[in-house]
């Protein structure tokens, strides 16, 4: 197993000295809360902080920021939440101009813009030290996917099945198409799963899947209301929720600072 863990690479035989690209750490707590594009919307965060009670672990998976208007609310938000293991996602890159924006639509290139004049120093600084892929006991962290942690979309039970090649732990957390879903594949299967998971139903964790809490901050499912999950480590069980927030409010601060038509509208319409 640690051969092919090193055929991924890290930073130290990358070549990407700036980057940091897989890092190893002990989450070793039992409930924990699975937190992904929360996107600067920091109403929609407070409403997942509170609506989720105590919790002992929090794994954030990535794009702190983007499209958003509380990028320093947020960063500092989730430095604080306790045992953090936290992801860089692919708005978080282009915000350090680790990736160029002209890969992103002229709407989304335009909130990248925003962010890097609004961000403080200090929450540039720490977006700069998140890795692109954690690796914790039995769980692979992604923002993307396992085999392109940054850029790949998981959209489709094809891309799915090739990426239960690139991680050997049972499980694999990741964000980025901001829809919840499970992708599923039983020992000997050739095929992955594809599960839509149900709302607040407690579900066991079962071997190998590739798991989306879907997004904190701009849900693209057509519900509006924040995604979130809870895993308890203890009982190795999962359960997806949705809560509502102040959605009005997140549209009236990105009005004021003439943020792109399409991303204050798409907030109510959940896509
Ligand atoms: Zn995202």
């Amino acid at each position: 197993m640690d051969s092919l863990l090193n055929l991924l690479g890290d930073e130290k035989n990358s070549g990407f000295a700036s980057l940091n690209l897989i890092k190893y750490v002990n989450i070793g707590a039992m409930k924990s809360l699975v937190l992904s594009d929360i996107h600067a919307n920091a109403t929609a965060l407070e409403a997942v902080l509170e609506d989720a009670g105590n919790f002992d672990a929090t794994w954030v998976l990535g794009d702190l920021v983007g499209y958003g208007p509380d990028p320093n609310e947020c960063i500092e938000q989730v430095k604080n939440l306790p045992n953090l293991v936290c992801l860089l996602g692919n708005h978080d890159a282009a915000t350090l101009g680790q990736i160029n924006d002209i890969a992103f639509n002229p709407a989304a290139r335009q909130a990248v813009r925003w962010t890097r004049q609004n961000i403080a120093s200090e929450n540039l600084e720490y977006l700069r030290q998140l890795p692109e892929s954690i690796r914790s006991g039995e769980i692979t962290f992604a923002h993307g996917s396992p085999r392109e942690p940054v850029w790949e979309y998981l959209l489709d039970t094809r891309n799915a099945t090739e990426n239960f090649d690139f991680f050997y732990t049972p499980f694999c957390f990741v964000g980025h198409t901001h829809l919840p879903t499970i992708y599923y594949m039983t020992n000997g299967a050739s095929f992955a799963r594809l599960i839509s998971p149900p709302n607040d139903t407690v579900m066991p964790l079962q071997p190998r899947s590739i798991i989306n809490p879907g997004s904190v901050g701009q849900p693209r499912d057509h519900d509006p209301r924040a995604a979130y999950a809870v895993v308890d480590l203890d009982d190795m069980t999962i359960e997806f929720r949705r809560v509502i927030y102040d959605i009005q409010a997140v549209q009236e601060r990105m009005r004021r600072d003439n943020f792109p038509a399409r991303h204050i509208q798409r907030l109510i319409e959940g896509w």
